[in-house]
């Protein structure tokens, strides 16, 4: 049972579903034959209303605007927007002529259609002409202009542009131009014949305002080939108009007369209000020039009325408050350009204020890189001249510490020389005595000798104290000129000398002795030119005075040498005596050989030896 519903609700729905479908589909193509036919209806209308400004279309180009709504074709919406706004304007009707051209320039924005904008825009221009508001005619011009260029070449609308620049012109007086644009738009012009006749119309009009009255008739003679018919009202007033003012200049009052009058006849109608203003001064002109002053007169009067009426049409309250409404409608749409424009301006500003930032950011930048730069080179020289001036010190500093270890040398050897005979001093010997003392061991000895002049006091005596000077002197030389090279000659004091030879026998330092005891003696000691004969006596002690044991130090070594001295000294002089060592070894102390020197050797306890046996014998 409840699939036998199923089934019913199924087929049902089957059969809903392709009907809606298909009265959808018929709809659907009802409206695209519309929407097909709707352009060439529009031709049809706007042909008629262009012939006749006839308020009577303007139901069916309503019903047009409808109908093209109702199938949503924009295109056609407007255009019978802006019949509808020609008409109004013909008849004076500027405030809803405003707010249709209003309208369609919505929808032509919203289609972005250039062509149908630059439709729009030319009505408004002929609003504006109308309203003598020239600028904001002008302006729309240039709107034109600009859209122009993003269209392909489109001779009709281009010709219908020139045709409205012309008309702008000459409403502002300047005929020449309104002619170069005429003339060039005629050349170029391959139009049709209604945009042709137009702008044949439209230069007859600027050559009768410059007088050309020849040149009009020439005009309107080219326009009579194109045999306008007389479902174009408007066009054949117009040329009616113009051929009354052509008789008119021309001298021929009374064609212009009957020509005006004839011409009148067709001009009772609001929507033709100017060229009734126009026929009735033409025709007050022509009976002036006949001087029929009472006919001439009433055109006049009549002329004037039509004039006033006109003048109101254009400058009632209404029209006024529109106006404001329009430009603030302008003003709103400059408001929004110049947002945008000042958009852009604030962000080039940003952008040039970030092109100075970084122009500064790297001017910043060099000048530091400069500035390090030029720190690095002062551095770098202050461096190397600080180095330089370093270098000169040092070396200076060099010289002279070399100057002064020489002048300390100098004064050092100074220190340790004695002035008189150039031998070692006393104090040479107690800085030195280190290096000349046998070390380690004690395998090789030093002897200390002490040398005194025999009889010095008396060569001072004999020969006075400078003879005695040079004794002493010669007496050292031939001291240095005996001894060794590493043996040294000290001034003990007075006339008494120290030798000390280093690393020597006891045998051989006596013979050094004798030697040096011979070569005094025998030596030309000579002063004034006199002989001296001079003689010096030795005492002499080896350190260590026994092999292997440090029993004396080199001072008691001198003082046991003085003793010698003093035995040679006793024994007569010239003689040399040396206390050489300890016989049997035996354990003295310092102090008892120094104090029992005498006894020691008597008992041959202490050796002696000397060039003179006699001198030990006999103690
Ligand atoms: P002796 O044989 O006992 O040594 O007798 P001497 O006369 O040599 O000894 P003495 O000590 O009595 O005299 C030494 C003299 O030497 C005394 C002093 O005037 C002299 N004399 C000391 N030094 C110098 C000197 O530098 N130049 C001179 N010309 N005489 C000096
Ligand atoms: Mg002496
Ligand atoms: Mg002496």
């Amino acid at each position: 049972m409840s699939k036998c519903f199923q089934t019913f609700f199924a087929l049902l729905f089957f059969f809903y579903g392709f009907e809606a479908l298909s009265k959808s589909t018929s709809t659907t193509k009802l409206q695209t034959k519309r929407f097909a036919e709707l352009p060439a209806k529009l031709e049809i209308y706007k042909k008629a209303v262009l012939a006749t400004y006839d308020l009577k279309l303007l139901p069916n180009l309503k019903s047009l605007e409808q109908e093209a709504q109702a199938v949503d074709n924009k295109s056609v919406q407007a255009e019978a927007l802006l019949l509808v706004a020609l008409l109004k304007h013909r008849y004076g009707d500027y405030r809803e002529s405003l707010t249709l051209n209003q309208a369609a320039l919505d929808i032509a924005m919203e289609l972005r259609d250039p062509g149908l904008l630059i439709k729009v825009y030319l009505s408004i221009v002929g609003l504006e002409v109308s309203l003598e508001r020239f600028k904001q005619a002008n302006e729309k011009m240039q709107k034109i202009d600009l859209l122009m260029a993003k269209l392909p070449a489109v001779s009709r609308l281009k010709a219908k542009i020139n045709l409205w620049k012309s008309r702008i012109y000459f409403h502002q007086g300047s005929y020449l131009q309104a002619l170069y644009v005429l003339d060039s738009a005629i050349n170029k012009s391959n139009a049709n014949k209604d945009v042709f006749v137009e702008l044949l119309i439209e230069k007859a009009k600027v050559k009768l305002r410059l007088g050309e009255h020849i040149q009009a008739q020439n005009l309107l003679d080219q326009i009579a080939h194109y045999n306008i018919g007389n479902q174009y009202q408007y066009t054949q007033l117009i040329i009616k108009v113009l051929k009354a003012k052509v008789y008119l200049q021309a001298g021929l009052f009374v064609k212009a007369i009957l020509t005006a009058q004839d011409a009148l006849k067709s001009t009772f109608h609001t929507r033709f209000l100017e060229q009734q203003a126009e026929l009735q001064h033409t025709l007050a002109s022509s009976f002036a020039q006949i001087q029929d002053y009472q006919w001439a007169h009433l055109y006049l009067k009549r002329f004037a009325f039509t004039q006033k009426a006109l003048d109101l049409q254009k400058r009632n309250n209404k029209l006024l408050q529109l106006e404001a409404k329009f430009d603030f409608e302008q003003q709103k749409q400059q408001l929004t350009l110049l947002e945008k424009e000042n958009a852009i301006k604030q962000q080039q500003i940003m952008q040039q204020k970030q092109a100075i930032e970084n122009t500064a950011l790297t001017q910043q930048r060099i000048i530091l890189i400069v500035v390090l730069l030029f720190t690095l080179l002062f551095f770098m020289y202050w461096r190397w001249q600080s180095k330089r001036t370093l270098n000169i010190l040092e070396q200076q500093v060099a010289e002279r510490t070399q100057e002064l270890a020489l002048r300390n040398k100098q004064l050092q050897t100074l220190s340790y020389t004695d002035s008189l005979t150039n031998s070692f001093n006393r104090h040479f010997l107690f800085t030195h005595i280190d290096e000349y003392l046998p070390q380690g061991n004690f395998s090789e000895s030093t002897i200390m000798c002490l040398i005194d002049i025999d009889h010095f006091k008396q060569i001072n005596d004999s020969y006075g104290h400078s003879a005695g000077d040079v004794v002493l002197k010669s007496f050292v030389k031939v001291l240095k000129s005996t001894i060794r090279q590493n043996d040294v000659v000290i001034r003990w004091g007075g006339e008494e000398f120290l030798l000390i030879m280093p690393n020597i026998s006891r045998k051989a330092a006596a013979e050094i002795l004798e030697r040096i005891r011979l070569n005094i003696e025998e030596y030309d000691f000579t002063a004034n030119n006199e002989r001296i004969s001079v003689t010096a006596s030795f005492g002499f002690t080896p350190i260590p005075l026994v092999p292997d044991k440090s029993i004396l130090d080199w001072e008691q070594t001198i003082e046991l040498a003085d003793f010698c001295l003093y035995l040679a000294k006793n024994g007569g002089r010239n003689a040399w005596v040396g206390a050489t060592g300890l016989v049997d070894h035996e354990p003295f102390d310092a102090k008892s050989i120094l104090r029992d020197t005498r006894a020691l050797i008597t008992q041959r306890k202490l050796k002696a030896i000397s060039n003179c046996e006699d001198i030990i014998k006999s103690l």
